[in-house]
């Protein structure tokens, strides 16, 4: 006779649901990424944002790599910035999307979302060599990661209980402030989805 009985639901994993704001930017490599790093998630689905309705029932949204001043004209065109700032879910946001999760920001031409107590400085690698890669040490990973630096932002100072999970000499590259985690880089690009485990691990879902 089974020792189990019912439906046996307590120990299935259940599925994750990650949205991908999708008004600008990369968004189809970030659906990509972690549709590959729920892949053995059974359950699990990635779908764009773009209404405020989008965001229900999200253990997770990415903020993708794009033009931060785009995107946040967008954001407010689309009654997005209160249902943003509000989310309760863990936010992975990227380069653009760094700049947008942060409470401060260099351009008053950004509203940003105050979800990470930072300040942030955007294209801070200046003109000459906006775009570049770099083996990081991002401290919980075991190995460096490759680093791909499209015109990014930099984290100049963090508030408390942010976590610096790399920096440069250029500033601070990588932060965790709770379930959030934003990155100067494109993880996203690149192949590597140890950040998007290490990110998923952390929602606790
Ligand atoms: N420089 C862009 C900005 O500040 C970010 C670039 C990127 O996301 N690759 O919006």
């Amino acid at each position: 006779m089974s020792i189990f009985f019912g439906k046996k639901r307590c120990c299935r994993p259940v599925g994750v649901k990650v949205g991908v704001l999708a008004l600008q930017g990369d968004v189809a490599e970030h659906i990509a990424a972690f549709r590959g790093a729920l892949a053995d998630r059974p359950g699990s689905s990635v779908v764009p944002v773009r209404q405020a309705r989008d965001l229900a029932g999200l253990d997770a949204l990415a903020i993708p790599g794009g033009e931060s001043t785009t995107i946040s004209r967008l954001i407010g065109k689309n009654g997005l910035h209160e249902p943003l700032a509000e989310f309760a879910g863990g936010v992975f946001a990227t380069c653009a999307g760094m700049v947008l999760a942060a409470d401060r920001v260099d351009d008053a031409r950004v509203r940003p979302l105050s979800l990470i107590p930072m300040h942030v400085a955007r294209n801070a690698f200046g003109r000459q060599v906006d775009s570049r890669e770099a083996f990081l040490n991002v401290a919980g990973l075991a190995d460096p990661f490759r680093a791909i630096f499209i015109r990014a932002p930099v984290a100049t100072e963090v508030g408390p209980g942010v976590e610096v999970l790399a920096r440069i000499p250029e500033g601070i590259v990588a932060v965790r402030s709770g379930r959030h985690m934003a990155f100067a880089f494109h993880p996203e690009l690149g192949g590597d989805l140890r950040l998007h485990r290490m990110f998923l691990e952390g929602l606790g879902v």
